[in-house]
């Protein structure tokens, strides 16, 4: 009987963690259950036997699963991420001869994952539909705007583009089109002053506060009265400097009874004196937001614009000033935001965090600008298969480091080679050795094609030394029996506050507890560098074995038993390493 239990626990353990990445004990007994109810008179057994079965087949690659699920006869379910995942067509995408989409930034901080949304859905409805794609800098408020993320945004919407054109079989290649807007601000005042010549626009002086208290009482200021040719004028002063910041600002002449509080005399031109990061002191003027945003698609002939849904009281705004300057229309399609479980975006609270040291910068692992990711060892492809499954959804959604972690280890699980590092490393001497002891590791284990890796661990009057981790050096005792992986078996004869005593067995077991290590000779010292919130992370020294000293910065590995990580650079012979998830 026991040996039924295991069986089905066995084929019911390697369908849970083909589908779900991992197996779960509750599912597992379930299901071993359902096939035989009788069996729930020896719940306790069961149970015991399936946490068994279940932690051995959560040692297994997915490869070695399925090749065992492929020996059982055992019938897979499709993977649950492999359940196509349609995004729903365009709206009136027949409508136009071509599709044309674009991705507005402003050039105001480092790019977060909150942006990946905003750039993938435009980017892959483009690519869907074979279209055009634009980045288009929407950098019309100097006093917040630095030139260095113009290229922060370029360079990271470029790996995101990159990765999702490969995972989502897109056609290569990033945007097609680059558009700066403050390039086109001549042209945006002509409109302006289009505006004010039919009478659409005035020129308003009353101070911000007053501006706000009429609007929601619904008074007209004096200034709505005043002629075009007054207006003219006044228009004229704010461009060439007569006024200062905060003393006029240009009006879109609506209804000041408008149920919608954002229709009721809008605000489209404001004078701010800030240096504009390209075009120094050329401009002194600025569009708003709904003027710049709704002309500029308009006039690079954008079909779908994709925007926020917190900017929709403002459709109403961004139709009017297309209608009265008989602008071309478009679709406006709004979407949810992407937050991170248990870590701000915002730039406003990132940037005292790092004025105050707490950060080591825009890239810090431990910040979700893409940078930061990146610096972590989350990959771009990652980022967009996870986007990609959420689909562009109207719903705000929040997504968990942890979901991340999971699209990212199924990315590099099987790509990346593994290493051994010995955390907390404790000496271990094994006796009875009988000669050089030399260890063959696959670089993947699943990989033959990666190539073996010799690990030499010479041998002096009968033995060798190796380091372990403190971790198992706890958990030994003496009579223990384990394999050190690729080495050799061994078995404990003492335990020491700091340090082992092993016997060498000849045989080669399997079956028992693999351990990694590091062979004295020859270990590279190395720090791993573990992210653990925004506030703090934990540094954990140790050795690897000596392939580690050809690694470069920007490699990505897995260390065998501690997880994924990224190569930060070095200090001296010492490896820096960043824990990116387990
Ligand atoms: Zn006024």
């Amino acid at each position: 009987m026991e040996d039924e239990i295991k069986r089905l626990a066995l084929i019911h353990a390697i369908k849970n963690a083909l589908k779900y990445g991992q197996a779960r004990p509750g599912p597992v007994i379930g299901k071993v259950l359902a096939d035989r109810p009788d069996f729930k008179q020896k719940i306790v057994e069961v149970r015991e036997l399936v946490q068994q079965v279940v932690a051995e087949v959560n040692e297994r690659t997915e490869e070695e699963l399925r090749r065992l699920a492929e020996e059982l006869g055992v019938q897979l379910e499709e993977k649950r991420e492999k359940e196509e995942r349609k995004w729903p067509p365009l709206p009136n995408a027949e409508k136009y001869e071509r599709i044309v989409t674009r991705v507005a930034p402003e050039p105001n901080g480092y790019p977060t994952l909150g942006h990946v949304k905003g750039l993938l859905v435009p980017f892959v409805y483009a690519r869907l539909y074979k279209g055009e794609f634009h980045l288009r800098f929407e950098d019309t408020n100097p006093r917040v705007e630095k030139l260095e993320y113009y290229d922060a945004i370029r360079e990271e919407f470029k790996l995101v583009t990159e990765a999702a054109a490969r995972v989502l079989n897109l056609s290569p290649g990033i945007w097609d089109r680059e558009i700066i807007e403050s390039d086109h601000l001549p042209e945006l005042y002509e409109y302006a002053e289009k505006l004010i010549r039919q009478g659409d626009a005035y020129v308003c002086m009353c101070p911000a506060k007053d501006v706000r208290i009429n609007r929601t009482r619904g008074i007209a200021c004096p200034h709505r009265r005043q002629t075009v040719e007054e207006n003219l004028e006044l228009w004229r002063g704010m461009l060439e400097g007569r006024f200062s910041e905060g003393e006029a600002h240009l009006r879109l002449k609506t209804d000041m009874q408008h149920p919608n509080l954002t229709m009721r005399d809008p605000g489209i031109f404001r004078i701010i004196e800030a240096p504009h990061p390209i075009h120094g002191d050329r401009f002194r003027v600025y569009p708003t937001y709904d003027f710049a945003v709704s002309v500029m698609d308009s006039l690079t002939g954008v079909t779908h614009a994709f925007r926020s849904k917190e900017f929709e009281p403002h459709v109403d705004v961004q139709r009017t000033i297309l209608e009265k300057l008989g602008l071309r229309q478009f679709e406006m399609i709004q979407f949810g935001r992407i937050t991170v479980e248990g870590v701000p975006l915002s730039k406003r609270y990132i940037r005292p965090l790092i004025g105050a040291g707490i950060l080591w910068g825009w890239d810090d692992p431990r910040v979700p600008t893409l940078r930061g990711l990146r610096r972590r060892g989350i990959t771009p492809e990652a980022l967009v298969m996870l986007m990609y499954d959420m689909g562009p959804s109207k719903v705000d959604a929040t997504v968990s480091m942890g979901a991340l972690a999971a699209y990212n280890r199924k990315w590099l699980d099987p790509k990346v080679p593994r290493y051994m590092f010995v955390a907390d490393p404790v000496k271990a001497e094994i006796e009875g050795v009988l000669g050089d002891l030399v260890a063959r590791v696959r670089v993947h284990p699943d990989k033959p094609e990666m190539g073996i890796r010799e690990i030499k661990v010479p041998s002096k009057d009968g033995k060798a030394e190796v380091y372990v981790s403190w971790s198992d050096h706890q958990s030994l005792k003496p009579g223990d029996e384990f394999r050190l992986r690729g080495l050799a078996n061994v078995k404990v004869r003492s335990v020491m506050p700091d340090g082992l005593s092993l016997t060498y067995l000849p045989e080669v077991r399997t079956d028992v507890k693999i351990i990694h290590w590091a062979p004295v000779d020859g270990a590279v010292p190395a720090v791993a560098i573990c992210p653990t919130s925004v506030y703090s992370y934990e540094s954990i020294g140790g050795f690897g074995e000596p392939a580690m000293s050809e690694l470069k910065e920007g490699d990505l590995v897995q260390l065998v038993r501690f997880g994924f990580a990224r190569v930060d650079g070095r200090n001296g012979k010492t490896i820096i390493l960043i824990r990116s998830h387990s």
